[in-house]
């Protein structure tokens, strides 16, 4: 073909640089300004209140926006393909900001039990005290999700590319569930990253994302975000009270009415983040945006060296199993191929021969591995779940999250893939002291 098709969008690559940014119309600085300020001077008391009555757009106090975060928020929502984004402190952050916008106390929902551990403690420890109940169940039936849901739900929740690692959930099916029951589908994407795999071409609502992992991509600053597609009817039933009745901290404004389709970001923003308070800090938004730009060569690459490093533990003789979605011998190969045809991202799990003890010999003899509870770093980490991020969770609990005690999950960085599997192959071959 030659010449341009002119129906053609930019590319992800490209928006992954320039989404959301241009030129700083005061300075032309080219990359983004780290504006490192808590407010706003506003221009009389008219546009006060204006803003205050979120008449206009603008900034006021950076608890509720800020111009460097604003500029990553349209990044993600573009990156995702959505229609507006709001960005948090943290990813438990966005995930808290989410429920506090659509749950009322007394309120349920249906999650997968296959996630972070971190967000079933989140879920299914302090949530409860907030008077919000989360029923989790095994996703790989999706029709669990429909034989959970009561009429107290208002959401179903899951992580498309799960933590720990190498499970993938078909969720276009449960998509379909949730809109059955009048209620969104919210994807954590953490894991895959706009660049393997965007949940609203799914059937997503709303997509969370951990920006402290693959966005980020450098280990240096937390951050969190959720995305709503613009397709969710607030108004379809009765079940959101906060989108579709009057607010009283607004005059009386309808955020569904007024906002339409970016309705759930302005309340998330303008009441949750407003009241509740986890900010994203600007230079953490700018460390983002940075990370970002490379995403697109960073994934490929992490998933090349993921690859290559499965292969070879799976043909170690001191390793009983590997749970990498990319591997031929996975059982979610088929579901990789639909949701994340350009790999399977870089975090998956194996099993060593010998259970616990062997895990934890095994974490306490890499050299170039960091042994930490991070992912989605340009370095490569090691953890044993059952003794870490996972050691809050009864040894059922840890099995059914895919973190049992033999459980060693890695997410692979960027190094020589060479020097990864050698590490790994002399940390392996480590005796009981
Ligand atoms: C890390 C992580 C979270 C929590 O994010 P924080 O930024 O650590 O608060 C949620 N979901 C997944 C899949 C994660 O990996």
């Amino acid at each position: 073909m030659t010449g341009k098709d002119k129906r053609r969008g930019p590319g992800f690559e490209t928006r992954a640089i320039h989404a959301g940014s241009r030129p700083d119309a005061v300075t032309g600085s080219r990359n983004t300004p780290i504006y490192q300020t808590t407010s706003y001077v506003f221009e009389d008391v008219e546009h006060a209140a204006d803003l205050f009555n979120l008449q206009t757009f603008g900034f006021i106090y950076s608890r509720i926006a800020n111009p460097t975060v604003a500029v990553l928020e349209e990044r993600i929502a573009n990156l995702e393909g959505g229609r507006a984004a709001v960005c948090a402190a943290t990813g438990h952050a966005a995930q808290f900001l989410t429920f506090a916008t659509l749950l009322e106390p007394g309120d349920e929902f249906v999650a997968s039990n296959k996630l972070y551990g971190g967000s079933v403690t989140q879920f299914g420890i302090s949530f409860k005290r907030l008077g919000w109940t989360c029923h989790f169940v095994d996703p790989v039936d999706s029709e669990n999700f429909r034989r959970a849901l009561t009429p107290k739900c208002k959401a179903i929740f899951l992580e498309g590319l799960a933590n720990p690692g190498g499970i993938v959930v078909d969720m276009e099916p449960v998509a379909e569930i949730a809109h059955e029951a009048g209620i969104p589908l919210i994807v954590d994407n953490t894991m895959a990253s706009p660049y393997l795999c965007r949940p609203i071409e799914w059937g997503a609502d709303l997509v969370i994302h951990s920006t402290t992992k693959f966005l980020s991509g450098h280990g240096t600053s937390m951050g969190g975000a959720v995305v709503e597609s613009g397709r969710f009817d607030w108004a379809q039933n009765d079940k959101f009270p906060s989108l579709t009745e009057p607010d009283p901290a607004y005059h009386g404004l309808t955020f569904h009415e007024t906002f339409g389709d970016f309705g759930f970001t302005m309340k998330a923003r303008s009441v949750a983040l407003r009241d509740f308070g986890p900010a994203m800090a600007p230079m953490n938004a700018f460390l983002t945006i940075t990370g970002i730009e490379t995403l697109p060569v960073r994934m490929e690459r992490h998933v090349a060296n993921a690859t290559a490093v499965a292969r070879f533990l799976e043909g170690h003789s001191a390793v009983a199993w590997v749970s990498y979605a990319g591997l031929e011998s996975s059982p979610y190969r088929a579901l990789a191929r639909k949701y994340l045809a350009k790999g399977a991202g870089s975090v998956f799990t194996f099993g060593v021969k010998g259970g616990f003890e062997a895990g934890v010999r095994v974490v306490e003899s890499v050299n170039l591995f960091s042994h930490l509870t991070n992912l989605g770093d340009t370095r490569s980490l090691i953890i044993h779940p059952a003794s870490t991020t996972h050691r809050q969770l009864d040894e059922d609990q840890q099995v059914a999250a895919g973190a049992g005690p033999d459980t060693i999950r890695l997410s692979i960085g960027l190094e020589s893939a060479d020097d990864l599997i050698d590490d790994l192959d002399q940390a392996l071959s480590h005796e009981p002291a």
